[in-house]
């Protein structure tokens, strides 16, 4: 990220403090902290006022705040909290005689609210500001669709080359640390969710968690996987077949490939996220299988796994060109196993740019 990056994103919430009738905003949920000052530690918290912004945090990262963040222009002022954070912040708020306060209701602990609140100086108050920054962050910059390029690239090479030491016998929990293992080794910073592995019947379930359980000839296997990479994230879901697979296998996979790629082929700046969605979801009802897809088609990931946009059935919210959201159309059927198919897409003003580059085709091994 060019330094100048935070800069202009503290600019844009200091442009938008009047209109929504406040002095200041402070941002304490860690993706939003470090999208606008690239401060990635775990205690920190942003006051962004016109002209100035100032970074509280605690002495375990002085050396790092300043590093991520720096001092530079326009003026971001570094406070090292000897204590509790909140008491350095309301006596910031007290000597800069600041009224009213934007707060993130949805990221903010009750606790961390309250302690605030008593503490702040008579006429102050907190003014409950919902979503704005994750609606920055939704339109990324061409800069993080890089890195999360790179990410989804780290990712799909991991997945080939874990993939190449899948055999029959190998438990589903080695394979989901191979996976991880190999995404490090190759850049990443950590896996940027749970690895999936299931296999068989489990795979019938969304979320599974990796078990010891060992692979079987003649079963589906699905892997879902992403990774960190420069602070942002790759999401991919892939089927594995050990064996020949039957003809329902075969079916079931190719309607859930086609709702797949009519979802991706929906994809447009200016379309509404339902459209993607019904897009995906008409495709399996002409298969008959609507109603075993119990999910959403996607969401928008970035500095987070999951943001907005969410691309599901009653989603109102029109894509825009410089989104990065996924495409996961799956179809779950309890005692036989699931399917899911996942891509990581850009939007753009003719349609979409598919950054996965990993072949969508049912894995034979
Ligand atoms: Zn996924
Ligand atoms: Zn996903």
């Amino acid at each position: 990220m060019d330094d100048n990056a935070f800069a202009r994103r503290r600019g844009v919430v200091a442009a938008g403090l009047s209109e929504r009738k406040l002095d200041a905003f402070l941002a304490a949920f860690s993706p939003n902290l470090s999208y606008l000052s690239g401060f990635t530690g775990s205690n920190g918290s942003l006051l962004i006022l016109p002209g100035k912004s100032i970074l509280f945090t605690d002495p375990r990262y002085t050396i790092q705040a300043a590093q991520q963040a720096g001092t530079d222009s326009p003026p971001l002022q570094l406070r090292i909290a000897r204590g509790p954070l909140v008491v350095e912040i309301a006596a910031a708020i007290a000597r800069l005689r600041l009224k009213r306060i934007g707060y993130e209701p949805a990221r903010m602990t009750c606790e961390l609210h309250d302690a605030l609140k008593s503490r702040l100086p008579l006429g102050a108050s907190l003014r409950p500001v919902d979503g704005w920054i994750e609606g920055l962050r939704m339109l990324k910059s061409a800069d993080e669709i890089e890195r999360i390029r790179r990410s989804v690239r780290t990712n799909s090479r991991a997945f080939e080359e874990a993939v190449a030491r899948v055999r029959v016998g190998m438990k589903e929990r080695d394979l989901a640390a191979e996976l991880e293992y190999r995404m490090r080794r190759l850049g990443a910073e950590k896996p940027a969710f749970e690895t999936i592995v299931a296999g068989g019947v489990r795979s019938a379930l969304p979320h599974a968690q990796p078990t010891s359980a060992p692979l079987k000839s003649g079963a589906l296997v699905v892997v879902d996987m992403g990774a960190f990479e420069d602070g942002y994230a790759s999401d991919m879901t892939r089927m594995l077949f050990l064996g020949s697979p039957g003809a329902k296998v075969k079916r079931t996979y190719r309607a859930v490939l086609e709702a797949q790629m009519a979802a991706v082929a929906a994809v447009r700046a200016g379309v509404p996220a339902h459209r993607v969605d019904r897009a995906a979801r008409a495709v399996l009802k002409s298969h008959g299988l609507h109603r075993a897809f119990i999910h959403s088609t996607g969401h928008g990931l970035g500095l987070e796994i999951h943001e907005p946009p969410r691309i599901g059935k009653h989603e109102k919210i029109r894509l825009q060109a410089g989104m990065a959201i996924t495409i996961e159309p799956g179809v779950y059927i309890e005692g036989w196993g699931g399917i899911r198919i996942e891509d990581t897409v850009v939007v753009t003003e003719k349609g979409c740019e598919i950054l996965t580059p990993t072949s969508k085709d049912l894995r034979v091994i």
